[in-house]
């Protein structure tokens, strides 16, 4: 993608959504991170079903960690790998009670400290929970950032640097969200499409996808 086309390819979408959000549901960076730690490999939706249970009852480490580990499976087990995250947030939170207080640390280091917790997680969670520009490469960002020509690379972290440097400042806030849902919902991993994308115009992607 030229680096002129930039500019426009990321107005263009926040003409669409002006203040995109994360589909998970939470009211705190704990549940944010929780939210987030059960949804690897698992879809928003699946997440939000189990946490709208669970977080009434348990939305702190400590609570958390009352529940015992069979407690907490018992609330996430529709979630795909479901013993090991659990396992995972366990650790977790007896980590944030030990070492900061029942509270999700804000930076990199700490966070990608914590059990389960790996740096997309971290960057989710610096975002949306704390406001820093970060780039959390998810499985669309990457295929958008490499079709696009946006952003190519050919590991998350290759993406992630690249769009840390091609993204304008004044959209790297939201960046993330706006590929994510864009690639959730139009630039989908089979058959983009293309037809019916605002950003087409600015898009490297050869042939186009045409109207069925
Ligand atoms: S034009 Fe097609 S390939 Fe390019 S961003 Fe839009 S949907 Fe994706």
């Amino acid at each position: 993608m030229k680096k002129t086309a930039i500019e426009p390819f990321f107005a263009t979408l926040q003409a669409a959504n002006p203040a995109p959000e994360t589909e998970l549901e939470y009211s705190t960076p704990f549940e944010l991170l929780a939210a987030v730690l059960l949804s690897a490999q698992a879809t928003d939706v699946g997440v939000n079903k189990a946490t709208r249970k669970l977080f009434p009852v348990a939305n702190t480490p400590q609570a958390i960690l009352d529940l015992g580990l069979e407690g907490l499976e018992g609330y996430i087990k529709t979630i795909g790998l479901y013993r090991s995250k659990a396992k995972h947030l366990m650790e977790a939170c007896r980590m944030l009670v030990e070492r900061h207080g029942g509270e999700v640390p804000r930076t990199r280091a700490e966070l990608e400290a914590l059990p389960g917790v790996g740096r997309k997680t971290a960057n989710v969670v610096l975002n949306v929970a704390f406001g820093e520009p970060t780039m959390a490469v998810d499985t669309h960002i990457f295929r958008v950032s490499n079709r696009t020509g946006l952003a190519p690379g050919k590991t998350p972290l290759e993406v992630e640097l690249k769009l840390e440097k091609r993204v304008p400042p004044a959209y790297r806030l939201h960046a993330h969200h706006w590929l994510i849902l864009h690639g959730r919902y139009v630039c989908v991993a089979r058959k983009p499409m293309c037809w019916k994308c605002a950003v087409a115009p600015y898009c490297d992607y050869k042939p186009k996808t045409p109207a069925p």
